[in-house]
């Protein structure tokens, strides 16, 4: 089995540009930023997709989104508004198969996404 992206940039065997790390938590910018401000929140916990959670994630999840909030105060784009977004499967574009959290900001964005 190929090894997985994400678990690969926790594990520090592929560089990325982190901007927080806690005991569960890894946050760090996409390569290819959409926005001016773009993280990817992450479980350090290998979860494939939001489909597969389990009631014992629940915490979890619950600490990616106070990174996201706090991450978003200190990226400086709280006051104009952010958008925190998980793609799940591949009619929503999941591209990596460790789940994670888009954390966008620093320009407006349109509703409903396309
Ligand atoms: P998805 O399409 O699965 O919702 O999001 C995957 C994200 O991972 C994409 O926005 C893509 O740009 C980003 N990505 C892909 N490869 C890498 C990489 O090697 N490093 C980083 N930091 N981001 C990556
Ligand atoms: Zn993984």
């Amino acid at each position: 089995m190929d090894p997985c992206l994400f678990c690969s940039i926790i594990k520090g065997d592929i560089k990325g540009d982190i901007v927080y790390q806690d005991n569960s938590v890894v946050a760090f910018r996409d390569i290819s930023p959409k926005a001016p401000v773009h993280i990817l929140i992450v479980p350090r916990k290998h979860i494939e997709t939001l489909l597969d959670l389990r009631d014992e994630d629940q915490g979890l999840i619950g600490e990616i989104c106070c990174v996201a909030s706090q991450l978003a105060k200190d990226q400086g784009i709280s006051k104009d508004g952010f958008r925190l977004v998980a793609n799940c499967g591949p009619g929503a574009g999941q591209s990596v198969y460790h789940i994670h959290f888009h954390l966008l900001g620093g320009r407006p964005f349109s509703w409903p996404p396309g």
